[in-house]
């Protein structure tokens, strides 16, 4: 029972044994994955992903890290691959100002995230936000669409900023950083967080969990997510595998 919502399985990270890997992880007990991609390339290798395995989706998206040299006229682009029918999101999109540092890079990432939530908004498809060091733009961005949904990817936020997203139909996700010894704020948000809103994503090959910190991660680490949720929820490992499978179908709208 794992969805994770949030994997790079494109990422070079898996080229020496990625089919392998993929053609595993059912066996394991991962019934869906969401691929999101960071530009044009790896949004098409994440649909390639797509097509390739059943219960794998993705999502077609830039992220503000990778806007160097992008027009906003390949936003058509986007919008093609999000009419493929295993496109679930937009997504990653957001603001991250621990790499983006001048202010025009800063102003021009404002204006493609905003123009990617608008385009969210359009094809009625939820929004993947990639949010670093960049709080208040990301939620000011959030009021300024009333009408886009969608997930704060690896939530890093405030309780306060969460009550905002929350209360405007949003959801949080949680990555393997919440099993960190040091993590303070994600128990915090996710003690106080509905359990409707909440879902888990590796972040993959990125943000393993404890034991494995600092390697390599895949979908299959989800239930040591979960049992630190299930902890601070008092709920089992189970459950929280269970409510947030049924999470992520509602909200990526697969049947
Ligand atoms: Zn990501």
């Amino acid at each position: 029972m794992i969805f994770d919502t949030h994997a790079h399985y494109y990422d070079d990270a898996f080229d020496a044994d990625r089919d392998a890997l993929l053609a595993q992880l059912p066996d394991k007990g991962v019934d869906l994955v969401v691929c999101p991609g960071c530009d044009l390339e790896s949004s098409r290798q994440s649909m390639a992903l797509a097509e390739r395995y059943d219960y794998l989706y993705f999502a077609a998206g830039f992220h503000p890290e990778n806007l160097e040299g992008v027009t906003m006229n390949q936003l058509d682009e986007i919008r093609a691959l999000c009419a493929h029918k295993k496109c679930v999101a937009v997504g990653e999109i957001g603001l991250d100002y621990y790499w983006v540092k001048t202010p025009e890079d800063r102003a021009n990432s404002r204006d493609f995230f905003d123009a990617q939530l608008s385009l969210a908004e359009e094809l009625n498809l939820p929004a993947i936000v990639h949010d670093r060091d960049a709080h208040k733009d990301c939620v000011d961005m959030v009021r300024a669409h009333p009408n886009a949904r969608g997930v704060f990817h690896c939530y890093a936020g405030s309780i306060e900023d969460a009550k905002v997203l929350v209360d405007k139909g949003w959801m949080l996700s949680f990555t393997g950083n919440i099993t960190f010894k040091n993590a303070r704020r994600a128990p915090e948000v996710i003690s106080w967080l509905p359990m409707d809103r909440i879902m888990l994503e590796t972040d993959a090959p990125y943000m393993a969990p404890e034991p494995y910190r600092g390697r390599r991660c895949d979908s299959s680490l989800i239930p040591l997510m979960a049992q630190t949720v299930a902890q601070l929820k008092g709920l089992t490992t189970e459950e929280v595998l269970r409510i947030t499978l049924e999470n992520g179908k509602r909200f990526f709208g697969i049947a």
